[in-house]
């Protein structure tokens, strides 16, 4: 599958929508998802157009891979849900249909601020 550029991360890219930032750089896009299904529920997403985590991994570059991996490394920190900060989270991606994606644009959820629970249910 292609990826579309009218998925709702790619317009929140753009500025074409809003959403509650928590932070930026020259890889990554990190905010709250407007859902949260934990006390913190933030979302991290490479500014690079991949549809999904197999995607990225087959064609992104190796300062790509990089940065996402330090984005979601320092969005924790932030939030203060890492390690360093004595705490811990859950890290996740959804890939395609059977993964359970929604948005067709690669993200990964952090999950945190409480115990997460069963890693699947
Ligand atoms: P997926 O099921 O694709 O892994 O997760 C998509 C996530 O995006 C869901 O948790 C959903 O709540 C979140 N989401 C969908 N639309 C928006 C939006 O417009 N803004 C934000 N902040 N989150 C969104």
């Amino acid at each position: 599958m292609g990826y579309d550029d009218n998925n709702i991360f790619a317009k929140i890219l753009r500025n074409e929508i809003p959403c509650n930032k928590i932070y930026e750089d020259e890889f990554v896009l990190s905010f709250h998802d407007i859902n949260p299904q934990k006390k913190i529920h933030a979302l991290v997403i490479p500014k690079g157009k991949y549809v999904d985590l197999d995607d990225f991994s087959q064609n992104a570059s190796k300062d790509e891979m990089a940065g996402l991996l330090k984005g979601i490394n320092t969005v924790a920190k932030i939030l203060n849900i890492s390690v360093d900060t004595g705490n811990g989270y859950r890290a996740l991606a959804n890939i395609s249909e059977d993964g359970g994606q929604e948005v067709p644009h690669l993200h990964f959820h952090l999950f945190g601020g409480e115990k997460v629970g069963k890693m699947v249910s």
